[in-house]
């Protein structure tokens, strides 16, 4: 079958190889990938900022069909099943952050498409306990979003709670952003702000007032403190859901969380150390939420939330190509000129 192989270390190293399909083991299944979404952390492995383990297939965000089942996830799963899977393959199952159902901080994860081979391929072998029925009712384009959409609920539902939020400020409208302003809409947030730059202005920011925002700020031409301010009477947000992991955004916008508010960090940063106003934490007490990927937990939310949302979803996937194209979807992603791309695993150019 093709794949897009990572096959040696250092920047790029990337091509399409022919390899050999891995025959399910007992408690694996063998899936035909019908979409891969190209995630940022695609791009942080071609130029190995991200670890990984060549020689390794990329691709984490998959839906597919099953095509063959081991002996012991023949009960769960037959040929023809439509099915979405998580990412924490090499998770042991027996630490105390995998019996607490966290198996995607655990020690001994190796994610698919970084260490354990992925999804930018014809065919996915994983293991079964990572796999999740997808619901007749969810159209493939907005099954291959489902990964990312599961670190959205994880972010703002589990760990954020935002349920309770009356105002809410995003910052960062890229997949992320626009994910947590679907959430937030969906949540019944009253006032959803979400802040991007002038790289988002044409469509992105546009984008996030049909999925719901009440109020979109470009920072290069608008005083987003300003905004904030009129918005919550000088109070400020009652949760900030930071997504740009831009240090200018982060140093300047804990004044605008409100006293007892909160901050759900998302946006990684990069090599970079950001200098904060640390003591404005304390004076004002805010909380943290550090999130990181998407826990089994997460994914039955997004599932859940997936049939009612999927207009707004749909509306993220900029382009479906084939796996040829795949150079041109990598640049689209890394230039912004594109939410989301999908990979068709089965076309041809
Ligand atoms: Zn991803
Ligand atoms: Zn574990």
């Amino acid at each position: 079958m093709r794949a897009l192989v990572k096959y040696a270390p250092g920047h790029g190293n990337v091509a399409i190889r022919e390899v050999s399909v891995r025959e399910p083991g007992d408690d694996e299944i063998l899936i035909r990938v019908r979409y891969c979404g190209i995630c940022g952390t695609d791009l942080h492995i071609y130029a190995d900022e991200f670890p990984n383990t060549p020689p390794v297939i990329m691709g984490h965000e998959f839906c597919g069909t099953v095509e063959r089942v081991g002996r012991a996830a023949q009960a769960s799963w037959k040929p023809g099943d439509r099915v979405v899977g998580e990412l924490h393959t090499g998770a042991c199952g027996t630490c105390a952050l995998c019996r607490a159902g966290k198996p995607h901080i655990c020690d001994s994860k190796l994610a698919l498409g970084s260490k354990f081979d992925g999804a930018f391929a014809e065919y996915l072998t994983l293991p079964a306990w990572l796999a999740h029925p997808l619901p007749d009712a969810i159209p493939w384009e907005v099954a291959g979003v489902t990964e990312p959409f599961a670190i959205s609920a994880h972010c703002l539902i589990e760990r954020g709670n935002l349920g309770s939020a009356g105002s809410v400020l995003i910052t960062g409208a890229a997949t992320m952003g626009l994910m947590a302003t679907i959430w937030a809409s969906r949540l019944g947030v009253e006032q959803i702000i979400v802040a991007g730059t002038q790289l988002d202005a044409d469509s992105r920011l546009p984008l996030a007032r049909e999925l719901g925002a009440t109020r979109v700020v470009n920072v290069q031409s608008e005083d987003l403190s300003e905004v904030v301010r009129d918005a919550t009477n000088g109070q400020g947000v009652d949760a900030w859901v930071e997504c740009s992991g831009s240090g200018a955004a982060i140093r300047s916008n804990l004044p605008l969380v409100r006293k007892t508010g909160k901050i759900v960090l998302i946006g990684l940063v990069g090599p970079e150390t950001i200098a904060v106003p640390w003591n404005t934490l304390l004076y004002r007490e805010i909380d943290l939420f550090g999130c990181f990927s998407s826990p089994p937990s997460s994914w039955q939310k997004a599932l859940a939330a997936e049939a009612d949302e999927a207009a707004k979803l749909r509306r993220l996937v900029s382009a479906i190509l084939p796996l040829e194209r795949w150079e041109q979807g990598f640049e689209m992603v890394r230039r912004g000129e594109a939410i989301k791309i999908l990979i068709d695993m089965h076309a041809s150019s």
